[in-house]
């Protein structure tokens, strides 16, 4: 997700707001079976045989047939990754050093293949092999100073949006924050709906809710725009069709992946809301990942979101996904308070959502009440 500053409405008309000039991804390739052009892409990025191409891949698919089609050659390393947890910066610097220690000179270029975490990783990782110190330092707005080492996404999970976006959102030693900057964005993408085929289900929900609520968030936030509307609705209307219509399996990975996609781009020029503030702090204390964590929250957010939390109740029950109860109930009041405090940060996305008065209207106190009903 995105959490860049936005003009508000009644600035939108005036001259005093700078718009934001954001770059997006310069080439995509969709279609099933589309991972197999990987090797032709990469072909004229390679600088010479000892500037090798880095994999980063979801260990969900070690000894899959995946593995086998990754256009691996020369001195090529695939590197295997968990998304058991939420992306690091501890975890890029330590893969930064990994690869600078293996190899003479920087890589020809970085692919991740996965979801939004291994996505995230590769983006930042790409971005750590061309500038200095460590990825902490560039958790903020626009502190990257040099481009990336040329750097592909190809989502193998639909719906974070992290194919699209100028962000990398990590955990940091002092907060959970993305790396925005427009070298952060991919160089290419490769969309191949194929390759969600054998996603477990509950993933599957979890990411693709991910996207639904992308879209309830931008499209009911107070920095709405025309802009971000046309593909916020898209991305709705495919969601609608994915979860509560009769797509084929076919239909339903290819319109997923579309939905993924606008909803990012929907985000990308408004912002997120309530659930995804509430669901960064909780994620940031109990490491929920993000996905699910975002479930957790933005079904009790009825108050906020009548229509969306309807709508993605329907969607549960249809897919007979059972949520956890309690998450929050055993927590100390220091955990508590953390929580709060790492919510209540996302500013622009508490302005977003409920104006610039939130702070009147999101008490730390009623933020607290929220957390314990989790
Ligand atoms: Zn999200």
């Amino acid at each position: 997700m995105n959490i860049e500053r936005q003009p508000t409405k009644t600035k939108w008309h005036q001259t005093v707001t700078k718009f934001r000039n954001f770059p997006m991804v310069p080439r995509v390739v969709f279609g099933p079976g589309s991972f197999d052009q990987l090797g032709d892409i990469l072909m004229p990025q390679r600088r010479h045989a000892e500037a090798p191409v880095i994999f980063l891949v979801d260990d969900f698919f070690e000894g899959k047939g995946l593995l086998n089609r990754i256009p691996a050659i020369f001195d090529d390393q695939i590197i295997l990754i968990s998304a058991e947890e939420e992306p690091k910066t501890i975890q890029v610097d330590a893969l930064v050093a990994q690869i600078r220690k293996s190899f003479g000179a920087t890589p020809s270029g970085i692919v991740g293949i996965g979801g939004g975490t291994v996505m995230d990783l590769a983006k930042a990782v790409a971005i750590m092999l061309n500038n200095e110190g460590t990825s902490a330092d560039y958790q903020g707005w626009d502190l990257v100073n040099r481009p990336a080492v040329y750097h592909i996404g190809v989502p193998t999970l639909s719906g974070t949006g992290s194919e699209v976006s100028r962000t990398t959102v990590l955990n940091g030693p002092h907060r959970k924050l993305g790396i925005n900057s427009d070298f952060t964005v991919f160089d290419q993408v490769v969309l191949d709906p194929d390759l969600t085929r054998d996603a477990p289900k509950e993933q599957w929900f979890f990411t693709g809710m991910d996207c639904y609520i992308h879209c309830v968030e931008s499209l009911s936030g107070t920095y709405l725009n025309a802009f971000s509307q046309s593909y916020g609705e898209k991305a709705m209307e495919l969601c609608e069709e994915v979860f509560l219509g009769n797509l084929n399996a076919a239909e339903q990975r290819e319109k997923l992946m579309m939905a993924s996609w606008h909803g990012g781009m929907s985000i990308a020029y408004s912002q997120v809301g309530v659930a995804h503030a509430i669901s960064y702090g909780l994620s940031y204390v109990l490491g929920v990942r993000h996905g699910l964590g975002n479930c957790l929250v933005f079904r009790h957010l009825e108050e906020y979101y009548p229509k969306g939390v309807a709508t993605f109740m329907k969607m549960q029950e249809k897919h007979g996904i059972v949520l956890p109860e309690g998450v929050c109930s055993s927590l100390s009041d220091q955990e508590l308070e953390a929580m709060v405090q790492v919510s209540l940060g996302m500013e622009p996305l508490w302005e977003n959502a409920l104006g610039p008065d939130w702070k009147a209207v999101m008490t730390p106190d009623k933020l607290a009440g929220l957390f314990a009903r989790i």
